[in-house]
């Protein structure tokens, strides 16, 4: 008999993960002390990134810091104070992104993401969620023509590759097909594999439908209550204590709080991201990466969803979205935006490991416990694939692709 499992986390990934055991017969309880998709899955950009072959690294460049450091642009802020606490993690990231380093980790990470579609694909279909789901790439709009082509001749590098599909737009071409976008714009970068999701935290809603209609709970619960219960995982949850003989941490950002109680001290961190909706007289057909201020615009439910870049700060500390009114302030040069929805933007933290490679695989040192964590920027691409992959390791079946990897012993 295939054991029971308790899933810790009912983000994309711990949702996905949950839905993959179910799918091969294992009893299944995921955990939240929300309901699915809430937090940071409900707050992304919504892009299925199919061609983020390589991961996102340290800045290298001087001029880059430079610009950091002194608060220029809305891709990068960080709070003083967080520093000393971040030191370790982003010492090891700094390294891991020098160039040949970088050149390595991103194969593992391009053969992850070369799973991402279809994997979500095979969910879409079990979650009836295709009206959520738009199939026509997105695009890198510029605002100089110097990094355009710097941008297309990387472009170029990468598809050749990786058998990624992308176009080049002047002007004109982007103002037919994007008749909102301003003239400041002087063309796109059109990748044309990738996916856009105009609902992110729904997505994930309809795969924890589709995980009850299977047959697996879906209950309140608090995962810090974890504890090692006869052979196996205990948990408290709104229904009482639940227990099985695995147990999968998959608590997205807040996943290191749980593994270090644990014993385990590995270089996790956060980098926060905020978004608002705003109405528009003119919703973008397509999500929009605006390359140089860092901000993406994207066609939601809700209205256009501005996204910012990273914050290095603590997870608990009060939200400062000076990033969030600089993006507001450039997203309004690309795209006339009407007033916001809410009164206050969302804030949300992306979940990141040192060597930017999410951890998926057994604890070292824990009988029947699992980690599938740390996606950073793109854990919503990454959920089916993350989550089928470990499925299938903790069935014993041949996985997808070579796990070693992602193990989380290679943080011991
Ligand atoms: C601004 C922004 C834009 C992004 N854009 C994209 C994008 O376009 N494409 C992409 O692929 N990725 C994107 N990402 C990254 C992506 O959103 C994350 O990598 C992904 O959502 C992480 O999923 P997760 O399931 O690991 O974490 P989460 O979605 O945060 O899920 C973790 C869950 O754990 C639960 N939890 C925490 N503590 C407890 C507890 N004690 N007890 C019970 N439950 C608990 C939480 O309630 C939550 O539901 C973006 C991120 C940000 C911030």
């Amino acid at each position: 008999m295939k054991p029971d499992v308790l899933v810790l986390g009912a983000g994309m990934v711990g949702t996905c993960t949950a839905l993959h055991l179910a799918l091969r017969g294992h009893a299944v309880t995921l955990v939240d002390r929300r309901e699915p998709g809430r937090e940071t899955s409900y707050g992304n950009a919504g892009i299925i990134q199919r061609e983020a072959v390589v991961p996102y690294a340290f800045p290298r460049h001087w001029g880059k810091l430079l610009g950091v450091a002194l608060g220029r642009g809305a891709d990068v802020h960080y709070h003083l104070g967080a520093l000393p606490g971040l030191a370790g993690p982003l010492a090891r990231y700094w390294r891991n992104s020098a160039p040949a380093r970088h050149a390595q980790l991103s194969q593992a990470y391009a053969a992850l993401i070369a799973h991402s579609l279809y994997t979500h694909d095979e969910l879409i279909e079990l979650a009836g969620a295709h009206r959520l789901v738009r199939r026509e790439g997105y695009r890198w709009i510029f605002r100089t023509p110097a990094a355009m082509d710097a941008a297309v001749v990387e472009a170029q590098q990468l598809a050749a590759r990786h058998g990624l599909r992308h176009a080049v737009m002047d002007r004109a071409t982007l103002r037919r097909e994007e008749p909102g976008v301003t003239e400041r714009a002087v063309g796109a970068l059109h990748w044309l594999d990738p996916w856009t999701v105009n609902d992110p935290g729904a997505l994930v809603g309809l795969y924890a439908q589709a995980l009850q209609a299977r047959g697996g709970r879906v209950l309140i619960g608090d995962a810090t209550s974890l504890a090692p219960a006869g052979r196996g995982w205990r948990v408290h949850t709104a229904e009482g204590e639940v227990q099985a003989a695995q147990a999968v941490v998959a608590l997205g950002p807040w996943s290191a709080g749980l593994l270090q109680g644990l014993g385990y001290r590995y270089p996790l961190f956060i980098k926060r991201g905020y978004h608002r909706h705003y109405a528009a007289p003119v919703l973008p057909r397509l999500s929009l990466y605006d390359v140089e201020a860092g901000l993406v615009m994207g066609p939601m439910q809700r209205g256009v969803r501005v996204t910012t870049g990273a914050e290095f700060a603590r997870l608990d500390a009060a939200p400062t979205p000076v990033q969030m009114h600089k993006a507001e302030a450039l997203a309004r040069e690309l795209l006339p935006l009407g007033t916001p929805v809410e009164e206050t933007p969302w804030m949300g933290a992306r979940p990141c490991t040192a060597d930017m490679l999410p951890v998926i695989g057994a604890a070292p040192r824990h009988r029947g416990l699992w980690f599938n964590l740390g996606h950073a920027h793109q854990g919503f691409t990454l959920g089916p694939a993350s989550g089928r992959l470990l499925a299938e390791l903790i069935g014993g079946e041949a996985p997808l692709l070579d796990p070693a990897p992602y193990a989380p012993a290679r943080f011991g």
